[in-house]
């Protein structure tokens, strides 16, 4: 955490990198928190290109009206190399001067936590940072704005497809996202009732997998449920099909959720948490701290140091792993 002096007169926001459901209850929270406090608050449109274009727009509180329960992000979202090199970055913090931006909340992943970091050490761009992830890879917050929307978006998903898997006696293999995490996979595992869960961190070989799935056709299981997180790229699924046919002559059915996981109406806690952590982010800079992330720790809203948020991962929680093991028999 730092600390700065400057009274903040107008605030700038802005969602980026993977957009995740529940960023607008965020800005919602951020824009509406700002407000009350008699702080002008500036758009910046699409991320960090839009700060290195001056993609800059004023919000009121009627901006903000009907997106709570709206997914992905109303202020766009988006990518930029150019943002890893410093000569980019001190164009954009001249931009946000600029436009007489005194202190920025950024709604992003662990990306978007590093330019955010380093805008603060290069510039001394006062920010803060509310952890927006469909992923929950944020090392120091229990949950990220988008995990839980996701997880049971995925879960309806493998709802219906366990009904045709029953019907057809049928394996199959849903691919979920998360990149190199395996929280979402873990997580929809359990709930979901999945014979076997893939995770990028803790290894489990498709020999493993067979035996499971056999032993349980033994005991009269005729249909299986395997869930893999999609790695490094997405695809995965028909990897491990095609090793389960090659090693075993068995036939799996391959499902790629995809974006569908992205998208759709937040749920209830996602809109809870997103309030709460948008708060909590203007206050903080109104306090003059910065250069930190709000998170949550059970019922609790806590602060991680950006610097700290950004050192690490999450790794997949084992015991959900056994415990899907154990229930699935
Ligand atoms: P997320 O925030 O969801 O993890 P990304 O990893 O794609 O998404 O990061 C979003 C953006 O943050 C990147 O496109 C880039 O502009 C910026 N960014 C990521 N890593 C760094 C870094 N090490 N230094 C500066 N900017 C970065």
């Amino acid at each position: 955490m730092a600390q700065f002096q400057k009274k903040i007169q107008r605030l700038g926001v802005f969602s980026s990198g993977g957009d995740a459901p529940g960023m607008n209850a965020a800005i919602r929270s951020i824009v509406r928190t700002a407000i009350s406090h008699q702080i002008e608050v500036t758009a910046i449109i699409g991320g960090y290109p839009g700060m290195l274009e001056k993609n800059f727009q004023p919000l009121n509180l009627r901006s903000m009206a009907n997106i709570i329960q709206r997914g992905g992000t109303v202020l766009k979202t988006g990518r930029s190399m150019e943002f890893h090199k410093p000569e980019y970055r001190k164009i954009a913090a001249e931009n946000l001067k600029s436009a007489q931006i005194d202190a920025v909340v950024c709604i992003g992943g662990d990306g978007s936590f590093r330019g955010a970091h380093a805008l603060w050490l290069e510039h001394q761009i006062p920010i803060t940072g509310v952890p927006g992830t469909i992923d929950n890879d944020i090392f120091g917050t229990d949950n990220t704005i988008g995990f839980d929307t996701a997880v049971n978006t995925a879960l309806q998903a493998i709802d219906k497809i366990r009904d045709t898997a029953a019907s057809h006696d049928r394996l199959f293999i849903v691919e979920v996202m998360g990149r190199n995490s395996g929280l979402i996979a873990s997580h929809v595992g359990l709930a979901g009732g999945a014979e076997i869960i893939f995770t990028p961190d803790v290894p489990i070989t498709v020999d493993q997998a067979i035996d499971k799935i056999k032993a349980g056709q033994a005991r009269g299981k005729m249909s299986s449920i395997l869930i893999t997180a999609e790695g490094q790229k997405p695809g995965r699924a028909y990897d491990l099909a095609e090793q389960i046919r090659k090693k075993a002559g068995l036939e799996a059915k391959v499902c790629i959720l995809g974006h569908q996981q992205r998208g759709g109406s937040p749920t209830a806690f996602d809109r809870v948490l997103a309030s709460r952590l948008g708060s909590v982010a203007v206050e903080l800079l109104l306090q003059g701290q910065c250069d930190i992330m709000v998170g949550s720790q059970g019922e609790q809203i806590i602060t991680v140091p950006l610097e700290t948020a950004i050192s690490k991962g999450k790794s997949t929680p084992r015991d959900y792993l056994s415990l899907a093991n154990i229930l699935a028999n």
